[in-house]
């Protein structure tokens, strides 16, 4: 046997098995492509990883929760929804439905356990930003509606990352759920974390994502809104200067403005939402630990002699 028939040979079933291996590599390759989800925690303000269904589609279920749609994501080998739980929630039994191609619906039912989350008083000596006047209403319901309809964005692009980066370097001022006093007046709870820090401090984006929309508001001040996909959505307050503009792309770690105090607040600081099928839920979620934790990580160390 000569040395080229020798090598025909060997490639022949070489090349025929790596043509049948070929839809192998292909989906090994698309289910690397899977994002994480954040880190399941059930509670008002939480989020619930949800599996939902046995066997993997090549398409993702369409599923809702309270009539809004939830994110669905490739989890390799399943589907998982990942649904944004309100603070307003009730503990106890909730449900997803899954509307499938056939026409049939599906009910899969999840359990909310109870949080409770400490109080926080705050001053304020703009009193007008306690009881604003009859015209600031006006204002004040526009810009709700604008803001709300941001936070209802949907997009069926997975989010690129579920670990966030820090938007914004400076110390933790107040923590997510706080159920809020203005000058003794009860208000709704804390819908984000508020990070301290100079006025002109860079906030970047903690993940990839589009701009919705920015505006100034009456309490939000300067704000800037971003899409990162399915659903999730980030808001960025009390801002200085803003840096991006509606329908901009923006990479994870990117500057979309500074840090400032506009709006009703106390000192310059940005207050971050992020919310999920329209439910504000804890930021610290998608850390790897904490927002604190990794607020103190990123600290720099003061130089001593
Ligand atoms: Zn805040």
């Amino acid at each position: 046997m000569t040395n080229n028939s020798i090598k025909t040979l060997l490639i022949k079933p070489i090349f025929i098995c790596c043509l049948l291996m070929l839809p192998c590599f292909v989906y090994i390759n698309a289910a690397m492509a899977a994002v994480d989800p954040p880190r399941e925690n059930p509670v008002p303000g939480g989020i619930a990883v949800v599996p939902i269904s046995k066997a993997h589609t090549i398409t993702p279920p369409h599923v809702t929760y309270n009539n809004k749609r939830v994110m669905v994501l490739d989890g390799r080998f399943i589907w998982y929804a990942v649904v944004g739980i309100p603070l307003g929630a009730k503990p106890g039994q909730h449900e997803i439905r899954i509307d499938r191609a056939d026409k049939k619906t599906r009910i899969i039912k999840f359990n909310v356990e109870p949080k409770k989350y400490k109080e926080q008083h705050i001053t304020l000596k703009n009193k007008r930003q306690v009881n604003p006047y009859k015209k600031d209403l006006v204002r004040i319901g526009k810009e709700k509606k604008l803001i709300t309809n941001a936070f209802r964005q949907w997009s069926t692009n997975s989010p690129s990352e579920t670990l966030f980066k820090l938007p914004v370097e400076g110390k933790l001022s107040s923590s997510f759920g706080l159920r809020r006093f203005f000058n003794e007046q009860p208000r709704k709870p804390h819908s984000g974390v508020d990070i301290a820090a100079p006025k002109g401090t860079p906030i970047k984006a903690p993940a990839s994502g589009k701009i919705i929309s920015t505006g100034s508001y009456f309490f939000n001040g300067n704000t800037v809104l971003i899409d990162h996909g399915q659903g999730l959505v980030t808001m960025y307050c009390h801002m200085d200067q803003i840096g991006v503009k509606p329908d901009q792309i923006v990479k994870q770690g990117e500057a979309i403005g500074t840090v400032g105090m506009t709006g009703r607040v106390t000192g310059p600081h940005v207050h971050w939402s992020v919310s999920i099928n329209d439910a504000r839920i804890d930021p610290d979620l998608f850390f790897m630990d904490n927002i604190e934790t990794e607020l103190v990580k990123a600290e720099k160390p003061v130089k001593t002699k």
